[in-house]
């Protein structure tokens, strides 16, 4: 509790400051380090777990100093704590063959990872589909966070498999800490896995929830007995638009696990949304605290307020847990004092809207940041000052200075001329509908692309980056070093390109590219060439595993200074007389992969992004590019958790892919690349997007994923990829003769390109080549057959 309340204020000393989670990568990604020494066999398993409990232990310790008065635990995971999950309810994948009482991490990386320990690259979307059969990995809703998915079969049982919850609680105990123990809720813990058993497909895994419940129950006691006052329950699902056996499963499951619990209090926590249509549902649980996220959910407070039970706990998720800006403490203290009068201190808890995992750990090691720009921030640490400055400030114990800094700083923020571009403001208000339209229709286009490009039937194509060989990557490190001079690096990259345009050239690849050897990541080499985003030295977040990526700041309007590709692609097209293909990011990608200003809307900040690239475009056109790509690889990651929101959505997202592509005369092509799997629910955005030409993974789906453009007739060229470049295996060419035929059954064959399903940077040059030439020798084999066959 906290003791600073002074005399006459005392009924005011009760409100209470949480974590729901705390990053566990450390300040400079500890973490990543032991844990990969440790899959290299330098360090033993002893040694790792002693260096895991050294990060709880100063994890913990941060917390209390920075005024939190109850902390997390089993937060911590040395891989995922979905994964920790599985292992607590004994249920890891049966391939795996575990029969352990209690799983050790070497057990839990191998489910991770699979038994081939394939290490997940830079962008790389294998998602952790590899041949070794690791449990899948995806998007922990709709944060860039990606957890293992529970695998459930009709005969699954389950019990308790792992102490690690029981071990972290003791360990926080021993060093005097009244910790909250964190677990993933049943209904969540089901909504998430999958089913995987080929005798029942079908299953229905919320079957399982009467066999899983026990377990649930059985842990809860256990922590009782061991002295848990709280344990914090995560039910995220319910910011999510929820089917009725999904409902179904939460009545009844809260009154069983309270009755549990016995001693231990419950808190249930739904993050990364509002409750909107589940607000009476969560209201039922019978638990004795709840967590809103106000950062997303705030049109939320006043039906809570109006009806929230009585002797509950109200956590409320004021700072935001998904963004790195500074708090706004009068609009956090105006909600927290509506809350105050109605549920009083004793019911009320201050937290962030979600785990922490989700930002950076510290400002403090950020030696780049100029203090003007520092002043906008709070990472995780800075984020626990603010609740407990907020906390100090709602309890009246400090004085008035800490909320007048915070006014005054987002004021300085509101007015900085650096942010704030005048004539970003006006171009982006002064676009119009007409803006974003090509001038001729795509059946217009596609007779004057084909007058200019003077392609074969079947054109073969590739979809940016070629090897980014252990060269390229020392070449960039030295020169970013200050080792390699500028024109040194300049000259090795001219060499790479010039070799990989040479070997297109020689396989006969029809329309090249440069191979993107100059760029270390799709987001960070746009961002780090305008204006408006910065970067910092150790801003890392989780992505999986051992993966932690270090989003660009998107802090203010954004412009492009000067041409950001031009000069490499003029080069690439010098060298040979093929129709090189320009390479960009749209504008979403951009968006979705950074951390975003706050202070207006995404969509608005994708608009000037878009502008920029349409600048790029057009000055890629009159480089004498004829065709140019535009990858939107997270058009589909940005989709809103609630169907509700998605029209919107898609809408301003599309809008900006075409502001950026529209400003082109008719006879360039404009190519786009996806390279996710899922296309039935966003098809018709898709085609609004009017590229001329779409390429996208449907190789590893045996172009199953074609159906989806079939049925719609999907009107502009299409070119579905033939080959997985997620695995090293280099196909043969009747498995890619095989792939085509199958699109052209559904798809007009004069649409039709020959390419690879995604970039192929995380490549070897040897299986590059082989690959390659085959495609080429496929498309020659099918253009000979369709020659000979002539189609309606
Ligand atoms: N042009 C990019 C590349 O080839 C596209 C990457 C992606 O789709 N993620 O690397
Ligand atoms: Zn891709």
């Amino acid at each position: 509790m906290n003791e600073g309340g002074s005399g006459g204020l005392e009924i005011m000393s009760h409100i209470r400051t949480h974590l729901l989670g705390y990053p566990r990568i450390g300040e400079h990604r500890e973490l990543k380090k032991i844990t990969e020494l440790h899959w290299r066999g330098e360090l033993p398993l002893g040694a790792l777990e002693e260096a895991g409990r050294g990060l709880r232990r100063l994890n913990w310790a941060k917390q209390r100093a920075a005024g939190i008065d109850l902390v997390p635990c089993n937060d911590f995971s040395f891989y995922d704590q979905m994964l920790d999950m599985s292992a607590l309810l004994g249920n890891l994948p049966p391939r795996f063959g575990n029969t352990e009482t209690s799983v050790a991490a070497d057990t839990l990386f191998r489910v991770a990872r699979g038994e081939s320990g394939h290490v997940h690259d830079n962008d790389c979307s294998c998602r952790g589909g590899n041949p070794a059969s690791a449990a899948e990995m995806t998007k922990w809703f709709d944060t860039n966070y990606h957890y293992l998915v529970p695998e459930f079969r009709a005969d699954t049982s389950f019990r308790i498999g792992s102490t690690k919850v029981f071990d972290e609680f003791a360990e926080a105990r021993a060093l005097g800490l009244n910790a909250k123990p964190v677990l993933i809720g049943p209904v969540t813990y089901l909504s998430l896995g999958k089913v995987r058993d080929i005798d029942h497909p079908d299953f229905d895994r919320f079957e399982l929830l009467d066999r899983a419940l026990p377990v649930y129950e059985e842990i809860l006691r256990r922590l009782a007995a061991q002295g848990a006052e709280w344990i914090q329950i995560d039910e995220p699902v319910l910011a999510l638009d929820l089917s009725h056996a999904q409902r179904d499963a939460f009545l009844g499951v809260y009154g069983r696990l309270r009755a549990a619990a016995g001693p231990a209090k419950l808190l249930v926590t739904c993050y990364f949304g509002g409750l909107r249509d589940n607000l009476d549902l969560y209201l039922s649980l019978p638990v004795a605290g709840l967590h809103f996220d106000l950062t997303r959910g705030a049109e939320d407070l006043e039906a809570v307020l109006a009806t929230y039970p009585a002797g509950k706990i109200l956590s409320l998720g004021v700072v935001d847990g998904r963004n790195i800006w500074k708090n706004h403490f009068t609009a956090s203290l105006a909600v927290l004092r509506r809350a105050l009068d109605v549920v009083g201190p004793e019911r009320l808890w201050v937290a962030p809207s979600c785990s922490l995992l989700h930002t950076p750990v510290t400002l403090e090691n950020e030696p780049n940041l100029d203090a003007e720009a520092r002043d906008w921030f709070a990472f995780a640490d800075e984020k626990m000052g603010e609740i407990s400055a907020l906390r100090d400030i709602l309890e009246g114990t400090v004085g008035t200075e800490i909320l007048e800094e915070n006014i005054a700083s987002l004021d300085r923020r509101t007015k900085s001329p650096r942010i704030h571009q005048a004539s970003v403001r006006e171009r982006t208000a002064a676009v119009t509908p007409a803006d974003s339209v090509r001038h001729s229709t795509f059946p217009e286009r596609q007779r004057s692309q084909r007058e200019r490009l003077k392609l074969p039937p079947l054109p073969t194509t590739t979809i940016g980056s070629f090897p980014q060989t252990s060269e390229v990557r020392a070449a960039r490190a030295k020169w970013r070093k200050g080792q390699l001079r500028d024109a040194d690096y300049t000259a090795f990259l001219r060499e790479e390109t010039q070799r990989c345009v040479a070997f297109q050239d020689e396989i006969g690849i029809d329309m090249p590219v440069h191979g993107e050897f100059e760029r270390n990541d799709m987001v960070e080499y746009f961002g780090e060439q305008l204006d408006g985003f910065l970067f910092t030295a150790n801003g890392w977040v989780q992505s999986y595993g051992t993966r932690c990526v270090k989003p660009p700041v998107i802090f203010g309007d954004v412009s492009r200074p000067r041409p950001m590709t031009v000069e490499w692609a003029a080069f690439a097209q010098s060298l040979t007389t093929r129709p090189m293909k320009g390479m960009l990011t749209g504008p979403v990608t951009i968006l979705q992969w950074s951390f975003v200003r706050d202070d207006q809307p995404r969509s608005t900040t994708t608009r000037q992004i878009a502008l920029a690239i349409r600048d790029e475009v057009r000055d890629l056109e009159a480089a004498g590019i004829a065709a140019i790509q535009i990858d939107e690889p997270a058009l589909r990651e940005g989709l809103p958790l609630r169907a509700r929101d998605r029209t919107d959505y898609l809408t301003w997202a599309v809008e900006a892919f075409r502001l950026c592509s529209s400003g082109v005369r008719d006879e360039t092509q404009i190519h786009t690349h996806m390279c996710y799997s899922e296309f039935n629910d966003i098809i018709q955005s898709i085609a609004d997007m009017d590229a001329d030409v779409i390429t996208i993974e449907t190789s590893r789906s045996n172009m199953e994923l074609l159906d989806a453009f079939a049925d719609f007739r999907y009107p502009n060229e299409i070119g579905p990829g033939v080959y997985d470049i997620h695995s090293p295996r280099v196909p043969s060419v009747e498995e890619m003769k095989s792939l085509l035929e199958k699109a052209a059954a559904v798809l007009p064959l004069g649409n039709l390109w020959i390419n690879p399903d995604c970039g192929l940077k995380t490549r070897g040059w040897p299986e590059v080549k082989e690959s390659l030439s085959r495609m080429v020798e496929c498309a020659r084999l099918l253009r000979a057959e369709t020659a000979s066959t002539p189609t309606a």
